[in-house]
């Protein structure tokens, strides 16, 4: 597979052309940002765990019958995709309050909620990716009712795979966030399922093993994010 231009480089990974312009190249760098990229830094090794964690997710969301952008690992940093036209509205899923929604509503981290709670957000780093709802979406015609009705049916599904996943591997998954894109006719998973779009707790002791660690400066970054590959491998 040839690498071709670079097409767009985000905070955490490159898209790269390659020789078919159905496909292209994600590369995950160390590069990390929190707080609207208002802190930056590196986490040593982050690329090749969010690559390979990535790979293991996506490839057991598409054996339960997820479309995903997943096509194959290519090297310790590189997974080759489906291209597809992003959707710009971040879904976010929470099963426990944390984060965004503590800080928002004022409830405690930890609380667990009688069901999940599926928020959109726009997917705008400008504007410090702002939370809308369904009127929102339909009236700035962002995406059609029914895309956004299968946005939502998708993340809980997506949900209920991957938080029984994690359980069978002592980890708590409480909230994470997810970008769609368009390809063809389908609607497919894309961009990554990693520790830096995850919370992840130890179901034991609470220990945070995901991107708060570096959010909140609360060491052993990426030794968090090789337990969670190491959990998470086969
Ligand atoms: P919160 O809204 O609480 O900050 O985030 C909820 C969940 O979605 C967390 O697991 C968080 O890591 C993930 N998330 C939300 N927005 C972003 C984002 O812009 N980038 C990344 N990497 N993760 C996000």
């Amino acid at each position: 597979m040839t690498k071709g231009e670079r097409l767009y480089e985000g905070k955490a990974k490159i898209l790269y052309a390659t020789d078919d312009p159905d496909l292209v190249i994600q590369e995950f760098k160390d590069d990390a940002t929190a707080f609207n990229a208002k802190k930056r830094g590196q986490i040593a090794g982050k690329g090749r765990c969010n690559n390979e964690i990535s790979t293991i997710l996506f490839r057991h969301l598409e054996s339960e019958g997820v479309a995903t952008h997943f096509v194959r690992r290519l090297s310790e940093r590189e997974m080759l995709v489906k291209k597809v036209e992003i959707i710009p509205i971040e879904v976010t899923v929470r099963n426990v309050a944390a984060g965004g929604i503590s800080k928002r509503l004022g409830i405690a981290e930890g609380v667990v909620f009688a069901e999940p709670v599926v928020e959109y957000h726009l997917k705008d780093d400008a504007l410090g990716d702002p939370l809308i709802n369904d009127e929102h979406i339909r009236v700035l015609n962002l995406a059609p009712p029914s895309e956004v009705e299968l946005l939502r049916s998708l993340a809980l599904e997506v949900n209920r795979i991957l938080s029984a996943f994690f359980l069978d591997r002592g980890l708590r998954l409480i909230d994470f966030k997810l970008e769609f894109g368009r390809h063809r006719d389908e609607i497919l998973l894309a961009d990554e399922i990693s520790p830096d779009t995850c919370r992840l707790w130890d179901a034991e002791s609470g220990e945070r093993l995901d991107k708060d660690r570096f959010r909140r400066d609360l060491g052993q970054v990426e030794e968090a994010y090789l337990e969670v590959l190491r959990r998470a491998s086969p």
